[in-house]
């Protein structure tokens, strides 16, 4: 008998792995279909100590007819793993650098900075620094205002390779910025030899600065290790007052955050800061 539960265990187990994979070659399906038709770009404001606002990221949405807006953490790892993050990420680069060239015609958003999320497999492709040129030239968008973010899993990979890509973006004007900073492994002098503009410190730290000291030291580190650098360093995930002030206080001069504001679609954007003065 405990054999044949056992079988039975097995068989269930089975059923559950096929559905799972069932589900995924269908959301696979329904994600190739959507791109680029029911991608949207959403922005979240970033500002400096004095609550300017100097720049948003964007980030994608997918906006599915029946199960409404679905978040990236849905989907962008389906995507990275069935290969769709290449010709998705190259609509939200073309798409950015379009809404970028848009704001150097407006005097008072001239000065923005548009950051970009680029996924490892995206910024290995042997084009890719074509990709990112040619997007810009199409749409006239200032080289100097576009920030690409990227992880710090990149830099597992082949260094020497990933160094002479960054250089090469760098070499035209285009910003780096190291995304999550401080959950990954990168060594202090891979950094140093990594011509990045920005560290940008992971949310995990900053949201819980004010309550757990060993995430506030975390932070004191990162932001000390950037002004010894002399690269920028944004926090993300900042969601209170106090945590700004803690910032500051430590020498942090950029923030994006829900104390801020959330991510937003175009539109609203463009009230939030037509409200905020800007
Ligand atoms: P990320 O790049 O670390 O983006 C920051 C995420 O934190 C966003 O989630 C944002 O909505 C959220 N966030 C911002 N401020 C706060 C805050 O104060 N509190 C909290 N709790 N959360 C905050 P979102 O938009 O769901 O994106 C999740 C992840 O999906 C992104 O993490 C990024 O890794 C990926 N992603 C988003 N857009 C793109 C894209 O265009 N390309 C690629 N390759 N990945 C993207
Ligand atoms: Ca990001
Ligand atoms: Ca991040
Ligand atoms: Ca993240």
């Amino acid at each position: 008998q405990v054999k044949q539960i056992g079988r039975n265990c097995l068989h269930f187990f089975d059923q559950d792995m096929q559905l799972a994979l069932e589900q995924r070659v269908e959301l696979e399906a329904l994600l190739r279909n959507a791109i680029p038709e029911q991608l949207r770009l959403h922005y979240q404001p970033q500002l400096d100590a004095q609550g300017q606002l100097v720049g948003a990221e964007v980030l994608v949405r997918w906006q599915d007819p029946h199960k409404g807006l679905i978040s990236p953490a849905q989907f962008i790892p389906l995507a990275e793993a069935s290969g769709l993050i290449l010709p998705m990420g190259q609509w939200i680069l073309h798409s950015a650098c379009e809404q970028l060239a848009r704001w150097q015609q407006e005097p008072l958003l001239q000065q923005l900075s548009l950051s970009v999320n680029v996924s490892p497999k995206q910024f290995q492709q042997a084009n890719f620094v074509n990709q990112v040129l040619e997007a810009l030239s199409a749409t006239g968008a200032d080289p100097t205002r576009l920030k690409l973010e990227i992880t710090e899993s990149l830099l597992f990979n082949d260094l020497e390779r990933v160094t002479k890509t960054m250089t090469e973006l760098k070499s035209h004007g285009i910003r780096i910025s190291l995304d999550d900073f401080g959950t990954g492994f990168s060594s202090l002098s891979y950094l140093k030899q990594l011509p990045v503009d920005e560290l940008k410190i992971d949310q995990s730290f900053v949201r819980s600065l004010e309550t757990d000291d060993s995430d506030a030291a975390i932070v004191r580190t990162i932001i000390t290790l950037g002004q010894s650098l002399g690269v920028e360093v944004i926090a993300e995930g900042v969601e209170t007052e106090i945590a700004r002030d803690l910032l500051i206080a430590q020498g942090c001069h950029r923030f994006q955050g829900f104390y801020f504001a959330k991510p937003m679609p175009l539109k609203e954007l463009e009230r939030w800061w037509s409200q905020a003065g800007q």
